[in-house]
């Protein structure tokens, strides 16, 4: 392969750490090459409105998405809607495989895969998961419009969501494991405020139920008395945080005991020319604004590294020109 035909960088993974990188890259006239198998921006997409996103008060997260999106392909980003199947690090250059069969070759590879929401593991949570059992009030909410939902989590997700949720539903339990939420102050006054909230507090479900029409009821236990209880709901929505999607985190590549990828301060990790971004990246806050931070770290250093790659190439020339000549 000759080396025009290899990328500077590929960006794996089209969230706003992804576009952010692809903006970024672009800028740096790196040629740049982004792989999103869904819709570009990610998780911003499930969110009703963003309100942390500086310059913007309140924006919708589609429409957050879309903006990172075109604007990065204002540049000419290549945005290649496939699957990844598997990066591939080598000492030159780094191989990404593609569901069809194609593989791409790049100096340096962004990760940016982002996390998918936690399961419960609980009886009835596989079967019923799109007949009354979801992950995203943004969604699915509409079709528990004047209903009665049980949402469980107690982090910023979950208050959010269930915020969301009672604008359209009839009443929203909120089902916490504890007796505090984890969920920023605000976001925590604006749920005591709402009167279509009741949190139910020092409690787990353990069971969802369903019949013929669809989830009907939740099995609750305490978890400070062990007392069991029903709640019957129409539907239930679970947000108790995500886990990394990592598979495609090359064999040797340090991650901690959560399965989160450990990297340098220029988002590198122990593999030369491979940077991991967004909530991939072992760190301590998911928001927006960290995964574009990270986006444009990691792509300016991949500049740098791909800079400082093509040079020593350029150096080693005449060596190879004089035994040629030889
Ligand atoms: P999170 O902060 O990890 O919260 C997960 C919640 O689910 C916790 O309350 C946890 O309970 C509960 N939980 C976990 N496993 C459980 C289980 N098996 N059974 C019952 N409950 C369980 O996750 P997140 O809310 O998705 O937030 C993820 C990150 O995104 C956070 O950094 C958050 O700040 C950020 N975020 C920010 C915004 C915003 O700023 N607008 C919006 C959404 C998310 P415990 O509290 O007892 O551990």
């Amino acid at each position: 392969m000759s080396s025009s035909e290899i990328y500077d960088l590929i960006i794996i993974g089209g969230g706003p750490g992804g576009l952010t990188a692809g903006i970024y890259a672009m800028r740096a006239a790196l040629k740049t090459a982004l792989i999103e198998l869904g819709a570009p921006g990610g998780q911003m997409n499930n969110s009703d409105s963003v309100e942390n996103w500086p310059g913007d008060e309140h924006i919708g997260g589609a429409e957050l998405a879309m903006k990172f999106s075109q604007h990065a392909q204002s540049y000419g980003l290549d945005v290649i809607s496939q699957e990844v199947v598997e990066l591939k690090p080598g000492l030159d250059v780094h191989t990404v495989k593609l569901a069809n069969g194609d593989s791409l070759m790049a100096h340096a590879v962004i990760l940016a895969t982002g996390g998918s929401p936690r399961k419960l593991q609980i009886p009835g949570e596989e079967e019923y998961y799109g007949k009354g059992v979801s992950y995203c009030g943004v969604c699915d909410g509409f079709f528990f419009r004047d209903k009665t939902i049980v949402a469980v989590g107690g982090g910023d997700t979950a208050v959010e969501e269930s915020l969301y949720l009672a604008k359209l539903a009839k009443q929203v339990y909120l089902v916490h494991r504890r007796d505090a939420l984890r969920a920023s102050a605000l976001l925590q006054q604006r749920a005591m405020a709402e009167c279509k909230i009741e949190i139910l507090w020092n409690s787990v479900v353990t069971e969802i139920k369903a019949n013929d029409n669809g989830v009907y009821a939740v099995d609750l236990k305490n978890t400070q008395t062990g007392e069991k209880s029903i709640q019957t709901t129409d539907g239930v929505f679970i947000f108790i945080g995500f886990d990394p999607n990592n598979k495609l985190v090359p064999a040797g590549t340090k991650m901690n005991a959560d399965g989160y990828v450990v990297t340098d301060e220029k988002c590198e990790t122990n593999a030369p020319g491979i940077f991991v971004i967004g909530d991939l990246r072992e760190k301590y806050f998911r928001q927006i604004v960290i995964s574009a931070s990270d986006g444009a770290t990691a792509a300016l250093a991949a500049a740098h590294f791909v800079e400082t790659r093509k040079s020593a190439e350029v150096c080693e020339l005449p060596e190879a020109l004089q035994t040629e000549a030889s």
